[in-house]
Parts: structure tokens; C-alpha cells; sequence
């Protein structure tokens, strides 16, 4: 299935993203989590790409994994970071190959250490250069690309930002998925300044339970997502209870999810830090169904 089939087709698409383990054990547990979250029949299981294509190869593996023994389909993550044109045009052969058929196109981070962002000779500075890549070599790949509801933290301003998720968008994407959010009044007036840009395919919000405060509090400085005072301080008054945190982070999800279901959103990407146990709490708590992809 394409990306774009996945919102044509169906009343609620569902994804879930997912990073390659870099232990074996990590690769069991993702396994048996992998088998837990496939039950919910995901439109999509999406498996990043390492900073710096430090996961190049795993990253089309896992998307094997995903197919061939959960029998879902697959959308492999891919930045320009380090890369030469020909190097991502070779990867994205390889991936064919792995019969994947749809990519997230992201420039990536700036490496750790580095003020900004570097590209080798033969390289590409922005997504929209790969979405292009893409679109120009191979016309049938399904390309997702992200969007920042609360503005990428290296824009000058939320009116920029939206004009090159737009060029994005023109260039070929099938799909905005959004960066995580707590906030969903943030999300919502994205979408809405989206619709009124003209960037029409589905925007995608991106969902992340929280399980433990200090591993959030880790992600928030690195992408720069609000949370909402009321939300940071019953977490930090639950700081010494994991119980209690993972508690108050579940039912924050759900109460964002079925806020954004009445909205319309067109799906939830669930990013679940390769478990499975909170995602699955709260699709269960959204009457998922399945067999038919909806929600109640
Ligand atoms: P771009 O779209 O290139 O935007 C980067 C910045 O440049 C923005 O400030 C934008 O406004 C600006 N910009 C864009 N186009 C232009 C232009 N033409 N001219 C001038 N300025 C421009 N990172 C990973 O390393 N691996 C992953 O697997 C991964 N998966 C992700 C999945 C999702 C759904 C999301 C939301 C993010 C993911 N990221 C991943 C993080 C992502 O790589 C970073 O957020 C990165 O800093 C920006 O990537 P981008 O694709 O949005 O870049």
C-alpha cells in the first residue's frame, strides 16, 4: 500500500514509527513489541533512519522485517545527511529492491557538534531536494515528508516554515506527517494556516504517549515541543513514580487522540519508541477497530 492510498481509501489511517535497535537484545524485545502493535493492522510501520545514515542498512532491514513477518507495510526514513546524490539514488534502488515503496524524505539534523548544517560535494541542502530526487527517478514511490505544527526549530518564523512545507508538498509529497506535539490547540491551527496555504494532501499528526518524564524532557530540548504547564507539573510531581508518569502520559494521549479524531484528522502517526505497551492502552481506549481502520 502507497501513502497515498492509505488516507484515499480509508476512514482513519494508523502508522506507528519505530528505530532500528542497536542491541540484540533491543532487536527481541522490538520483535515481540512489533507483534503486539502489527495486531492493530497499521497502515504503515515506519523505521527512521540513524542521525548521520548511521542505521543506512539496518533501516531497510527492519522495513524487511516488517514486511515480510508482520505483513504490514513498510516506509523506510531517509535523509540527505552525509550523502551524495548518487548514494541516495543507490540506497533508494536498494530499497526498491527490498520491494519498499514508500519513503519519509527528511533533510535530517544537524550532526551533533556542528553549528549547522553541512552537506558534501554532490549533496542536497533541504527535503524538497530528495522529494524531487525521488519524483524525478522514481514516480511511483509513496514520499511522506514532516511538518512542524510549533515551527522547525531553525526557521526564522512560522510563515517560512509553512512556505517550504509548501514547496515540499508541490514538489511531490503524498503527506505531512507532523514533529510530536502536547499541545493540540498548536496542531490544529497548523493545519488550519496549511488549508489556507493550499497544501492539500493529509496532515498527519504525530502522537507521542509519554512514559517517562526525564526521556521526554530529552526529546522536547531536542525538537523544542511545548508542554503545557499543568501537564509539566503533575509529571514533575510524579518524578520519583514511573507508574504514575507513564499514568498521566497515557491518558494525556488519549485525551489528544480523541480530541484530534473529532477534528477529523485523517489518521495518527504514533511514535512509539519501539514499545508497545502505552500505544497499545491507548488505541484501546480509542475503540480501535482493525478490521475497519476506524475509531470511535
Ligand atoms: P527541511 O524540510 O529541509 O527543513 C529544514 C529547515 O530548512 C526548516 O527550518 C525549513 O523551514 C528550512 N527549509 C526547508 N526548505 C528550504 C528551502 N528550500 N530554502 C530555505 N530553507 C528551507 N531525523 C532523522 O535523522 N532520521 C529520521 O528518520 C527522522 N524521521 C523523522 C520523521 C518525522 C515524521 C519528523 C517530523 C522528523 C524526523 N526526523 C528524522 C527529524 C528531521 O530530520 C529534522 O527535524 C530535521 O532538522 C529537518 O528535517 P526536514 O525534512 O523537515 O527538513
Amino acid at each position: 500500500m502507497q501513502i497515498s492510498d492509505l488516507y484515499r481509501n480509508r476512514p482513519f489511517g494508523l502508522s506507528i514509527e519505530i528505530f532500528p535497535p542497536k542491541t540484540v537484545k533491543g532487536d527481541s524485545s522490538l520483535l515481540k513489541n512489533l507483534e503486539r502493535l502489527a495486531a492493530f493492522a497499521p497502515g504503515f510501520i515506519s523505521c527512521t533512519y540513524g542521525a548521520g545514515g548511521s542505521t543506512r542498512d539496518r533501516t531497510i532491514e527492519w522495513c524487511q522485517t516488517i514486511q515480510d513477518r508482520f505483513e504490514r507495510t513498510a516506509t523506510a526514513h531517509l535523509t540527505c545527511v552525509g550523502s551524495t546524490r548518487e548514494e541516495l539514488t543507490a540506497w533508494i534502488e536498494r530499497a526498491r529492491a527490498a520491494k519498499i515503496r514508500n519513503i519519509m524524505a527528511l533533510r535530517g539534523d544537524t550532526p551533533v557538534g556542528l553549528d549547522s548544517f553541512e552537506v558534501p560535494e554532490g549533496g542536497l541542502y533541504h527535503a524538497i531536494e530528495l522529494v524531487e530526487l525521488i519524483r524525478s527517478l522514481f514516480g511511483d514511490m509513496g514520499i511522506g515528508v514532516a511538518g512542524y505544527p510549533e515551527k522547525h526549530p531553525e526557521a526564522p518564523d512560522a510563515a517560512t516554515d509553512l512556505a517550504n512545507l509548501q514547496r515540499k508538498v508541490d514538489a511531490g509529497a503524498d503527506a505531512v506527517f507532523t514533529q510530536l506535539f502536547f499541545v493540540n490547540d498548536n496542531f490544529l491551527e497548523f493545519r488550519d494556516r496549511c488549508v489556507t496555504a493550499g497544501i492539500d494532501v493529509p496532515i498527519v499528526p504525530g502522537i507521542m504517549p509519554i512514559t517517562e518524564f526525564s526521556r521526554i524532557k530529552r526529546v522536547t530540548s531536542m525538537c523544542g515541543a511545548m508542554i503545557s504547564p499543568d501537564l509539566a507539573s503533575r509529571l514533575e510531581t510524579a518524578q520519583d513514580d514511573r507508574k504514575t508518569q507513564f499514568e498521566i502520559g497515557v491518558n494525556h494521549a488519549i485525551q489528544q487522540c480523541r480530541e484530534l479524531i473529532r477534528a477529523g484528522v485523517p489518521g495518527i502517526h504514533f511514535y512509539v519508541l519501539n514499545q508497545s505497551q502505552a500505544c497499545e492502552r491507548v488505541l484501546a481506549s480509542l475503540d480501535f477497530d482493525p478490521g475497519h481502520r476506524e475509531c470511535a
